[in-house]
């Protein structure tokens, strides 16, 4: 039995480069929080999975999600050394019988099997990265102890909502063993597990959460997204349609939950369509892996749309520049970081808008890691006899086919620029296809002069020899977009744009239950210094580049900025609340004149408005 064929499959080894921005990007991490947490943070220094004393489920398997992939796009050998450390402990202490996980024998009925299943992706990641031995082996042995737990201890609470994230691990398992067991396990898993099917059919969430549970909590929601696709992946025969299952969940989720970015509220459970109210950064760097494995399995550039959206603003937005501090719940209008004694969110608490090492939970700082690698390992996609730009990102591809060598360069600015320049060398002359996805929210496109469709990927058949050059030109145009409640945002290509609101930080160091809060490593209030309470004025927007900075998202140096008039409105504070806007503004009578103010992107800023109505100023 054969698998379903993906359109292209992400690049193994350290055969992708990131250059340009975003390797500085990439840079910051690993010299910030997600790069660094096995030197401080307990549970991943202290961890159970290496034999310590600190939390043994969740935070390693997320941690090295990302960390492996960081470390191999960076080439950097002291971080694969650390890594390695990790992996070798985990294989190391698998059982006899093939348990994997750090749980004693007698507590093993009570473990949220869960971890398990994120444990299978991060060691795929790993041989991905590695081609290690030990891993197919381990592995199978691990989901052969599985198949004998289940029968005795079905799928419950996190295992049962995110049973589908070993599921990639076992395709590749199965491709390797062709045992038929392990589609029979497939099966069984999905069998134990919630029927999001359903629930997307019959979606009942249409409005804010009022109390927490796993089917409204919008990380498992982020993931979910990809789960029918992993399913149909391994059982084709199916009537199961990965993506028809996406698209209506997300439709689900932007009729009654949207944010101006593309992703959808939940602070953290499910919490409507106000600018003031959050998503969690986990759901943000989850929804943005599955969009990545659905635009790389159907082909589908409006997946890679999507997916530029969430990473070029909410998650950006979401952490700070050098990326040593994170939000928990980040907002669309956001005008105040503070401590809330009465917090709006639908469960989370007072500290949830904070920046931090672990902001209302830690979750989201063992998670968030993987959020820039897995982008930056999705550049470019390998199909058959063709090579794939997924992502207009600054890169090199180093591949090979029918023997010949074949490197790509990609030296790009985008999305703060609007062209690439694409190099192709080959060592000999040798015939594929490359294709390059054009954004969907182009204007217009040109390659070489020459224009192309936008929302697509445009395919060059040809024989390529030496050297070829090719210059793409994206055409974007400021655009407003509309809201509810009458309100607007601004967009330009794949950036929103806000209204920066000049703020001062008050710096927090402490210790709470054993986790220490030390600078670079500790927490942030922000609290805004200048009025906020403002709407667009006029739809006359005046575009301005300036060069690229250091940390690509500083909220001081934005590399484009968009100028237009505005004019403050009537606008009040959130009940209860002490630095959150209300939903709209109280009225949309100008306070004064307009004044010609300057947007940056919302991926740059710190307390911001982004969503705001457009009114007729004097
Ligand atoms: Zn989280």
């Amino acid at each position: 039995m054969e698998l379903r064929k993906t359109f292209g499959r992400f690049v193994d080894g350290g055969a992708l480069t990131p250059k340009g921005w975003l390797r500085r990007q990439l840079k910051l991490q690993a010299e910030g929080q997600a790069g660094n947490l096995d030197k401080f943070w307990p549970d991943v220094k202290d961890s159970a999975w290496i034999g310590g004393k600190a939390e043994g489920w969740e935070r390693v398997p997320y941690w090295l999600d990302g960390f492996i992939d960081l470390a191999w796009l960076l080439d950097d050998d002291d971080m694969k050394a650390r890594a390695k450390r990790y992996i070798d402990a985990i294989f190391a202490n698998q059982c006899a019988d093939g348990w994997i996980c750090p749980c004693p024998v007698d507590k093993r009925a009570d473990y949220d099997m869960w971890s398990l299943f994120l444990l299978a992706k991060v060691l795929h990641v790993w041989y991905r990265r590695t081609g290690d031995p030990r891993v197919a082996p381990a592995l199978m042995e691990a989901f052969r102890q599985l198949r004998s737990h289940l029968a005795a201890n079905p799928l419950k609470n996190w295992g049962k909502y995110r049973w589908y994230e070993g599921l990639g691990a076992l395709a590749w398992l199965f491709e390797e063993t062709k045992e038929p067991w392990l589609l029979v396990l497939a099966e069984r898993i999905r069998q134990q597990s919630y029927d999001y099917p359903s629930l997307v059919a019959n979606w009942p969430y249409k409005s804010k959460a009022t109390k927490w549970t796993f089917e409204e909590h919008v990380v498992n929601l982020g993931m979910v997204i990809h789960s029918e696709l992993f399913y149909q992946r391994l059982h084709p025969e199916s009537n199961t349609d990965g993506e028809a299952f996406a698209e209506t969940m997300l439709a689900n989720l932007m009729k009654y939950h949207s944010m101006a970015t593309g992703m959808f509220t939940g602070d953290e459970c499910v919490s409507g369509d106000s600018p003031s109210q959050g998503t969690e950064l986990c759901a943000v760097v989850e929804a943005m892996y599955s969009e990545e494995l659905l635009l790389a399995a159907t082909g589908h550039a409006i997946w890679g749309d999507r997916l530029e959206k969430l990473a070029f603003n909410a998650l950006p937005a979401a952490c700070s520049a050098d990326m040593w501090t994170h939000q928990y719940d980040h907002a669309t209008n956001q005008i105040g970081c503070q401590n809330e004694p009465t917090p709006i969110w639908s469960t989370n608490g007072a500290e949830a808008h904070l920046f931090g090492l672990e902001p209302n939970y830690g979750c989201c700082t063992a998670n968030h890691g993987q959020g820039w690698p897995k982008l930056a390992a999705s550049a470019f996609l390998l199909g058959d006899r063709s090579i794939i730009s997924a992502l207009m990102l600054p890169c090199r591809l180093e591949t090979e086919i029918d023997g010949a060598q074949i490197v790509c360069d990609v030296e790009t600015d985008y999305p703060f620029r609007d062209t690439a320049t694409y190099t192709i060398t080959v060592s000999q002359p040798v015939a594929f296809d490359l294709k390059i996805r054009i954004p969907g929210f182009a204007e217009a496109a040109e390659i070489d002069g020459k224009p192309v469709k936008t929302g697509e990927f445009h395919v060059i058949s040809k024989t390529w020899e030496g050297t070829t050059t090719l210059n793409v030109k994206l055409t974007f145009e400021p655009q407003f977009v509309d809201r509810p409640r009458g309100m607007s945002v601004l967009w330009r290509g794949p950036l929103l744009f806000s209204l920066p609101i000049p703020s001062r930080s008050v710096k927090h160091e402490y210790e709470r239950n054993g986790v220490e809060r030390k600078f670079p490593y500790c927490d942030y209030e922000y609290f805004a210094t200048a009025p906020w309470n403002y709407a667009f004025a006029g739809k006359d927007v005046a575009v301005e580049e300036h060069p690229l900075p250091d940390m690509p998202f500083a909220e001081d140096k934005p590399p484009l900025t968009l100028s237009l008039p505005m004019v403050r409105i009537p606008w009040a504070i959130h009940e209860k609340s002490i630095a959150i806007a209300a939903p709209q503004p109280t009225s949309l009578t100008p306070e004064g004149a307009a004044e010609q103010k300057t947007l940056i992107p919302f991926g740059s800023t710190m307390l911001r408005m982004t969503e705001m109505p457009i009114v007729k100023a004097d």
